[in-house]
Parts: structure tokens; sequence; C-alpha cells
């Protein structure tokens, strides 16, 4: 037995069980027995998120400055793990600066649906390209002695009902999809943390599942640190400390202790169990850094984000127009409009949300570096005044995008529309000008009717606190863009996951399987609008002597890579793998390694990719295993998922699948959108029934207490209170943005996460209680 567990199976049962809580909404419990003082846990992915001050997770109380960097759709445009290792590890100083022991990041649950509310917030639809970034982020924030948090573990895909949405899933789209980009997160990143997510997951609660937090995670990822719940977002307490949770966020008062104490006392759980959390938590205090922190450049870090900014900016469409001339002599007249312009829109809201320690604006940065006339509109409510200024100017340049109600945590998008005025202000700004360049913000894929009018098209993403600075340096040419989409961008609403989103309270069927995202449009040869991978440059680049040696599974990949063109640039190798002919189905080609690369005008180089098993494989669900059939791969060296430079056929020499398994597992492709029937095959089961609303439980969620009379008025008590401590916390002219999140928020709370957020005032026997009594006088004519 180590020393810590020794110390601690000394101490009381109850004193071990209180260590597995938070002791308030940001720190874990001291130890004094073990002379351990408490740590402080802070968001998030792309910021620094301490409050000294108020506590909340939704970005509604102060926060202490720090530098926002690029959302996680920008960076993952990057391709560049080696940039995010570098943006992880200036988190890391921030987040040392302020005390802060674990960073809640970086997300990247898989973009399942592009209007996922909180897709900014996570890397890609592909598991390859999240795992590989969130690695690097991991590795940066870890190399401070900081503690890294991947998040949401797993199959959080949209945020509709998040805390009791059952994310349906058959097991190989879940190993191959879902779990994987955590598994590599896990296995190259080694974070010392992981975050439960809220959700379900085939009728389990993340929290409380040991298949998931036991013997994928510990037991075949080989994960060694402290599994964390999402903040309220424990399952049913027992279980959970049973299935491997070792620390319940934020700190629920002991709310849950006497459950636990109760159940080792019972025999129901074992104290071994309960020793085990405590270590891992006494562990996350003891590795946490003591010596001095290093010191943090504001200057340095907003370059940083700057760079970070640029690397994800992605050339949509160019007709040569950009870069656009900044020299004296060509002294371009440049009209800009839209009010993005002059106050970005640069991150989303939630838990994620900072207050940056400056903020540049694209306006003042173009001012400053164009050397002709320059001149502004604001443009959306204006769009005549600002088609006269365009009219008379050389270029114009519209910043249009989403407004900030419209990417937020606790709520999905509606549409993937940009606001009307922003489409009709493109179509105008158009037409009165053939030199129209249109610079997108926005942290997930939007719809671009018009897209093959503007001159350029320039995807900015949402890119932090130095996203203007960036934009002009892109814009003007200082810099190249040098993103590539991590995500596709429909031409319509027509891909699966839309006919399964956020539609029912608390199921989500994931019948689309592996069809997600460039998944399906390449399989379907449904276009779409950009595609996964795609990005211009403002150099050239040839690529020649593409070939693959190597033997059996271990494969690399080689391709020599020219830059010529007249400047520097970067470009981004990407190797999908496509089986020929298989006994289960497959998509017709997944992404199985990178490499970005820069060079400088004139330069080459050779690029090595190296392939794994895994990068041939399928998981068996029979076998509970990854297998490759023998057969022949083609291996696809690739610009984007359908700009191919070469297919090379390879043989490969793996297993003979002799019994064609049924369903998903099985020779039948699924089709995109399955079936009711055909989704219960590949599931392997029945489609589980959703959870009735009645009679009420812990689990029920106050818009559904108005299924009764007597819950009809419990709803209006908690939602009178709500609106007090609402109006409390966002004052008199609340902010719409987190005035909607609230009400959410709210709205879609399970009575256990009253309980655990009650600080102790309120325990899950009263709420039980109450529940029954709720439960009596059903309203007629109401779903049940
Ligand atoms: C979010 C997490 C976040 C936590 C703490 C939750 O609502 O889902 O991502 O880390 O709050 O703010």
């Amino acid at each position: 037995m180590t020393e810590i567990r020794q110390q601690l199976a000394e101490l009381p049962l109850e004193r071990q069980v209180a260590l597995l809580s938070g002791a308030s909404f940001w720190s874990t419990e001291a130890i004094p027995e073990l002379g351990l003082t408490a740590v402080t846990l802070t968001d998030g992915p792309h910021g620094v998120r301490r409050q000294p001050d108020g506590a909340d997770h939704l970005g509604i109380a102060d926060s202490v400055p720090s530098t926002c960097f690029p959302t996680a759709s920008c960076l993952a445009s990057s391709w560049d793990p080696e940039l995010l290792d570098e943006v992880g590890a200036a988190l890391g100083r921030e987040a040392r600066s302020g005390d802060v022991a674990v960073l809640l990041g970086p997300g990247l649950n898989i973009k399942r649906h592009p209007g996922g509310g909180r897709n900014f917030e996570y890397f890609s639809e592909d598991p390859l390209l999240s795992g590989r970034l969130a690695a690097g982020m991991i590795r940066g924030i870890q190399s401070t002695g900081v503690a890294a948090c991947p998040k949401h573990f797993v199959a959080n895909n949209l945020e509709s009902y998040r805390m009791v949405s059952d994310s349906v899933i058959d097991e190989r789209t879940l190993r191959e999809l879902y779990l994987r980009g955590f598994e590599i997160a896990v296995s190259e990143g080694r974070p010392r943390t992981i975050m439960t997510s809220y959700n379900l997951v085939n009728g389990e609660y993340v929290a409380d599942s040991e298949r998931l937090l036991q013997r994928v995670l510990r037991d075949q990822w080989g994960f060694d640190g402290l599994v964390v719940t999402d903040w309220g977002g424990i399952g049913e307490r027992v279980a959970g400390v049973r299935a491997g949770v070792d620390l319940e966020m934020p700190g629920s008062g002991g709310a849950h202790d006497a459950a636990v104490v109760d159940a080792v006392t019972d025999g129901d759980l074992d104290p071994d169990q309960v020793l085990d959390r405590a270590v891992a938590v006494a562990r996350l205090l003891t590795d946490a850094p003591t010596d001095p922190a290093p010191p943090v450049d504001e200057v340095e870090h907003h370059r940083l984000a700057r760079r970070a900014a640029i690397a994800g900016t992605v050339l949509l469409t160019n007709d040569g127009t950009l870069p656009l001339d900044a020299s004296a002599e060509r002294a371009l007249d440049v009209a800009i409009i839209g009010r993005f312009a002059a106050q970005p829109r640069y991150q989303g809201a939630g838990s994620s949300q900072v207050v940056p320690t400056r903020l540049d604006d694209a306006r003042r940065h173009l001012e400053e570096r164009l050397t002709g006339r320059v001149r502004y509109a604001s443009g959306y409510d204006d769009i005549p005044a600002a088609t006269e200024l365009a009219g008379d100017a050389d270029v114009a340049v519209v910043f249009v995008g989403l407004p900030d109600i419209d990417e937020a945590e606790g709520y999905d998008r509606t549409s993937l529309a940009l606001p009307p005025e922003h489409d009709d202000l493109v179509t105008a700004v158009c037409a009165a000008n053939p030199n129209t360049v249109v610079v997108l913000a926005n942290g997930a894929p939007v719809l671009m009717p018009w897209a093959d009018r503007p001159a350029a098209v320039v995807e900015a993403y949402l890119g932090g606190q130095a996203s203007g600075s960036a934009i002009t340096s892109v814009l003007v040419g200082d810099a190249e863009p040098g993103g590539r989409l991590a995500e596709s961008f429909p031409a319509s609403m027509v891909f699966p996951s839309e006919q399964n989103f956020a539609g029912s309270t608390r199921q989500v069927q994931y019948r689309e399987g592996l069809y997600v995202g460039y998944r399906f449009h390449d399989a379907a040869e449904v276009a779409a609008r950009f595609p996964f991978g795609h990005g211009m440059s403002y150099t050239n680049f040839e690529w020649s002597d593409a070939r693959v040696d190597g033997d059996g599974t271990d494969r690399n990949v080689h391709v020599t890579i020219t830059n010529t063109g007249d400047r520097a640039g970067s470009d981004v190798v990407q190797i999908y793998v496509r089986d020929i002919e298989s006994t289960v189905y497959r998509p017709d080609r997944e992404l199985r390694g990178f490499a970005k690369v820069h060079l400088a005008a004139g330069a080459s180089t050779h690029v090595e990719i190296t392939l794994d098993e895994r990068s041939f494989a399928y998981f068996d669900v029979d076998e509970d295993r990854w297998r490759v059939e023998s057969g022949d791969f083609d291996v696809i060296v690739a610009r984007s998922s359908v700009d191919v430079h070469e297919t090379i056929r390879i043989e490969v020499a793996g297993e003979t699948i002799s019994i064609p398994p049924t369903g998903a597992r099985g020779p039948g492709r699924p089709r995109y959108v399955s079936t009711a029937t055909e989704f219960e095959q590949m599931l392997g089961h029945g489609i589980p029934r959703p959870v009735p609303v009645l009679p009420f439980t812990i689990d029920t969620v106050i818009a559904e207490l108005d299924a009764t009379r007597l819950g009809r008025l419990a709803q209006r008590g908690f939602l009178k209170i709500a609106d007090r401590q609402t109006a409390k916390m966002l004052g008199d002219d609340p902010d719409p943005v987190l005035r909607k999140l609230s009400e959410r928020m709210i709205r879609e709370a399970p009575l256990r996460f009253l309980v655990s957020m009650s600080g102790g005032t309120g325990s899950v026997r009263a709420f039980d209680g109450l529940t029954k009594l709720l439960s009596a006088l059903r309203v007629t004519g109401r779903r049940s």
C-alpha cells in the first residue's frame, strides 16, 4: 500500500467520503491530516476564467482578465498540434499565476451536427484530428505543472436538455467516432484529469457508468488520473463512486455523503473503492505545483493569440483579390462594412467566456495598415448606406457572422443560416462592387447561399482577443491564412444527423452511425459547400513523389511538397484510408494521418506520415476489439477530403473475417438515415424507451413538472426563485445572451442538479419525497 493510501485508510470513512466532493464551487477539500492544501479548478478551453468573488458556470460573474485565445474551432483549423501545445503552455502559465491547479479543457466532443450550441468550443467532426489537437493542448498545459481536464467524456453532442439527454449509439460508432478522440487524447496527451459529461449513453449516466469509466477509460486506455464530474453532473452518487468518479464538482455541501457512507456500511459499496477515489483526489493535491509560478508576459500571449488566430483562419475562396495591396503606391480605396469590424465577435457564451486582457478590432487595424482612403459603414441595419460606400470603393470588405445569442453553452442553434440582414448585406454589397471580400465571424458552419458571389470569402471563426489584428494581417498579406476546415460546411440541411438532433427532450438516436461530417458527404456523394480539410493559400504548392512503404499495418506515407509560389506559406497533407472490400460497412474514407508544413518561397520538404494498425482497423463489437481485415486498402494522399493528390493501393495482411456479423456490425450498408428497425439492428438491441415524464423522479427536469397540477405550482415556484436569483446576478439591464442561457439552464435542469448546486441545503431524500407528492393529480392531455 502506498503511503498516501495508508494515511487515507486511517481516516474515518466519513472523512474519506467528504474528500470526494469539492469544498466550494471551484475548489477541492484540503487534507490537513496529510498536510495537503486544497486546489482550484477553473475554466476553460481558450482562456483562464478565474472568479475570485462570484462563482458560476455560465460566464455571468466577473472573472480576472486573461488572454482570450481563439476558440477551439479556430484553433482546430490550424491542424497544428504543436501550436496547440504552445497555446496550452500559455494557458497553463496564466492558470499558474492565478494559483489554478486544474484547467477545465480542452473540449473535444465530436461535432455530430453543425448546429450544436457549443461547437465553437470543440475541435472537429473527426476523432483523429480532435484527439491529436487535444493531446497537443494537454501536453502544453501540463508542461507548466497545471493539470489539463479534457471534456466532456462522452457523447455530449448537443446542448438541449444536456443533463438528461440519452445519447443512443451503437457500440461500433461509439468506439470509432465518439470515444476515439478521447482515447487518443488520453494515450498521447496523458491528462491528469478528465471530466465526465452530463448526458447518458445508452440509458446510463456517464457519471454512473462503470463500463465507460472503469473498463474503457482506465482498464483499456490506461488512464490513471482523476475523473471529475461536470458541474452538478452526478448521476446516482453511490453508482458514481463505484463506477469510478473520483470527484464531484462543485461541492454539494455534503448532500450525497450520507448515501455513500450508508452504502459502505450496508455492504453495498466496497470501502476500497472509496479509498481509490480518495487516493485520486489526494494525488491531485500532491501533484499540484508548488514551485514559484512562471512569469506571464501578457504582450507575448496576445501575440501568440494573434498567431493562433492567423493559423486558424481559412481562406474559403479567392479569385486573386486577396491579399489586398497595402503599398503606398497603390493606395487602395477600401470600404469596411459591418459592425463586427468595429465590435468583433471573438468568443462564445457560457462557461468558456473570459474577460480579455485587450481587444483588437479590424476596423482600427485596417485603417492603420492600409494606405488609401478607408471608410466604414456599420451595415446590418443600413444596407443602402453600406452599398453606396461599397459602390465607389476599390474593394469592399464585409464583416458578417453569427450574433452572440446564436452560439452559447446550454442551447443549440435552430438554424444554420446567418441573420437575414447579414445575408442581404453580402448580396447587396456584392452587387454594388465585384471586388467584395467577405470575412466571417462564427464558431461553427453557416449556410452561404451567396458563396459564389464574393471575390473572396475568409472564415475567421471566433478568433479570440487578437482576431481584429489577425484578420488585418491576413487581408493585407502580412501573414497567410494557415487554416484548413476541421469540419464540413454543408450546402444545405441535407445531412443525416439533422433527422435526429435536438428533438425529443430525453433521447437522441444516433441513427446515422458513422456517417457524420465528411464520412457522410463523401460516401453519399452529397457535396458539402466547403469540404472537410479545405482551405486555400496565397502561394502555390506542388506535391510529388507520393509513395507508401513499410509492411503489414506499419506503413509510412511519403510525399514531397514544394512551395512554387513567391511567398512563404503553409500546407496540410491529409492521409485518408479506404478499405476496398470489407465484410463490415466502412465509410468511404477516413482521416488517418496529417502533417502541417511551413515553407519559404521556393522551399521544398519531404513529409513522412506514419500509419499503424488503427489506421486500417474497425471495432469488432462481437469480439470487443479492434480488427484489421486482410485485403486491399487505398491510401489517399489529399488536400481535403475531396481534393485528392494521389491514391495508392496497398495490400494489408490482417485477419480473415469469416462470420459476417449482423446489422451495423455487418455487411448490409446501413443507410445514411436508418429506419427504426435498421437502427435496432445497428444497436444489437431494441431502442430504449424514453423515460416517461410521470411519475416524477429526481431526474425530472423543471420544464416537465407541469404534467401535474401540483407540479405546475412547484414549477412556478422554482422558476420564480430562479428568476429572482438571475435578476440579482444579471442586474436591471440583463445581457440577453446570459438571460437566455440562464432561463434555458433552469428550465432544463433536473431536480438532481438542484440538490447538487444547493450547497447542502437540498437533499436527495427531500426531493425524492417531493417528487412523489408532485406526481399526483396528473394534468390530462399531456404527454407522460
Ligand atoms: C460546463 C463545463 C464547465 C463547467 C464549469 C459546465 O456547465 O459544461 O464545460 O467546465 O460548467 O464551469
